[in-house]
C-alpha cells in the first residue's frame, strides 16, 4: 500500500519529541467544537493504540494521519476497509 502523509500539514521527518509538539501545537488551534470530548479521545486512542494498522505509534496505515490529529477531531473516523474501529 502506498505510504500517505497526514494532511494537516505537520512535517513527517521531525524527531519523535518535536512531532508530538507540533501535533499538541495543532490540537490547541482547533475550534473547541471540532474537537470531542477527552474521555472519548482516549478511548480512540486506545483502540488505536491497540490496532496492527498502526505505525511507528503515530500513524494509521489506510489514511496517513497521525491518529493524535485525527481521532481529537468531531468528524473523522477510523478509516479501516470494512469496519470504523471508533464505533
Ligand atoms: S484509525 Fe482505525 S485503522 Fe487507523 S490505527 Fe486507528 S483504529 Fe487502526
Amino acid at each position: 500500500m502506498e505510504e500517505r502523509i497526514c494532511r494537516c500539514n505537520i512535517p513527517a521527518n521531525l524527531q519523535k519529541q518535536e512531532m508530538y509538539e507540533k501535533i499538541a501545537e495543532y490540537i490547541e488551534r482547533l475550534d473547541p467544537e471540532q474537537c470531542v470530548a477527552d474521555a472519548e479521545y482516549e478511548r480512540r486512542l486506545g483502540i488505536c493504540n491497540a490496532c496492527d494498522s498502526l505505525i511507528g505509534g503515530l500513524t494509521c496505515k489506510y489514511c496517513g494521519c497521525f491518529v493524535l490529529a485525527r481521532a481529537k477531531k468531531v468528524t473523522q473516523n477510523c478509516p479501516k476497509p470494512g469496519k470504523n474501529m471508533w464505533l
